[in-house]
């Protein structure tokens, strides 16, 4: 009893704070949240309203006393209060309305590459706002690379790419630092946008972000696939105004995506081009290793081979990587001291 009361007060949690999705891991239960990046309030009362599934079925379709809010862009903080109102929702729900035990956990976050001082801090300040007792910083290509088994410690390269939702983190890592890496906007959100942007333009057709999503899961690819797929969209007609619904096939989702898949795979490769000799040796024996939920688009694996000619593997369960990498962090302290990043608060 007194031994779990003092674990209590050493809790040290895993967070993934992503642009889509947050999910939050303990030591004792594994992953316990996996939640759209999604909040509503009303701005009457300022109430929360729901926050993750629930708010994310509201989006596009409250009144105008509701705001449905995604709080990150391109993995990083666009709103801070309402970024660490969900944080704070979040962690309490870990301690499920245990006051007399709730803890102040150390949380163990992924941030994005590249990401500014200021833009780190505000990822800190959030978490220890939310009731954290303290943050440790990881990069989260490096997180997710460690969370797909890679063997990131070791002098071979590990290259991961991490397709979220507003960022692509391209990396190469070799002795548990990042040799070579980029990181562009451009991400699933990014491809809802293009199918949106698609409709809009050939059928004068306004659909709605979510839709878009849909069809993106459900027919979206990067390179032809063995069956012709269709999927009918619904949406507001530009021209009457009326509702209209349209068929649209996998091969004008992917025109649609074309674009976007076609920067990423061009930065996939300028990164092999700045990775030296040795390392690229790994890769090509090795392959690469795809995580997050873009993924998941049907060929970007092959896609991305017949550009490279390097062989591409998804990871399991790919969109739960980063949270699973702070799992692994978690457990091994030393691994965690080697690739945790300096905290903003005490470089001053
Ligand atoms: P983030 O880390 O930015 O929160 P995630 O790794 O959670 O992002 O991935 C979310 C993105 O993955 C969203 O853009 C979502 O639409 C996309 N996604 C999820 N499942 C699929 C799928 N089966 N095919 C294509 N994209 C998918
Ligand atoms: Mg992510």
């Amino acid at each position: 009893m007194f031994k779990k009361i003092i674990e209590k007060f050493n809790q040290i949690i895993g967070i993934d704070l992503g642009t889509a999705n947050t999910l939050v891991y303990t030591k004792e239960k594994g992953i316990i949240i996996n939640e759209p990046s999604v909040i509503a309030v009303n701005l009457k009362t300022e109430q929360i309203l729901a926050v993750g599934q629930e708010a994310k079925m509201m989006l596009g379709k409250t009144p105008p006393y509701i705001a449905v809010n995604r709080p990150l862009s391109h993995g990083i903080i666009s709103d801070f209060e309402i970024t660490e109102k969900m944080l704070r929702y979040f962690i309490a729900k870990i301690n499920h309305g245990n006051f007399l035990f709730a803890t102040r956990p150390a949380v163990v976050i992924g941030v994005p590459l590249e990401i500014t001082e200021v833009e780190c801090k505000a990822v800190e300040d959030a978490i220890l706002s939310a009731g954290a007792r303290k943050a440790i910083i990881v990069e989260e290509p490096m997180a997710a690379a460690i969370g797909a088994k890679m063997p990131v410690q070791e002098a071979i390269a590990s290259m991961v790419i991490d397709l979220g939702g507003g960022t692509t983190e391209i990396a190469v890592i070799s002795l548990s630092g990042i040799v070579t890496s980029k990181s562009i906007k451009i991400a699933g959100d990014e491809f809802n946008r293009n199918i949106i942007q698609y409709a809009k333009e050939k059928y004068n057709l306004l659909i709605g972000e979510i839709h878009a999503e849909e069809l993106k899961i459900r027919i979206g690819s990067a390179q032809e696939m063995d069956e012709t797929l269709e999927y009918q969209i619904r949406g507001r007609d530009l021209l009457t105004g009326l509702p209209r619904e349209n068929t649209i096939t996998d091969e004008e989702v992917r025109e649609a995506l074309q674009r976007s898949v076609r920067i990423i795979i061009d930065n996939i490769k300028s990164v092999l081009e700045i990775t030296p000799p040795e390392l690229i040796a790994d890769i090509h024996e090795r392959g690469i290793v795809l995580t997050g939920g873009g993924a998941l688009l049907k060929g970007l694996d092959k896609a991305i081979t017949a550009a490279t000619q390097i062989s591409v593997r998804i990871a399991d369960d790919p969109l739960t990587c980063v949270v699973r990498g702070t799992g692994i962090l978690i457990e091994e302290p030393e691994l965690l001291k080697t690739v945790a990043i300096p905290s903003q608060f005490e470089k001053r």
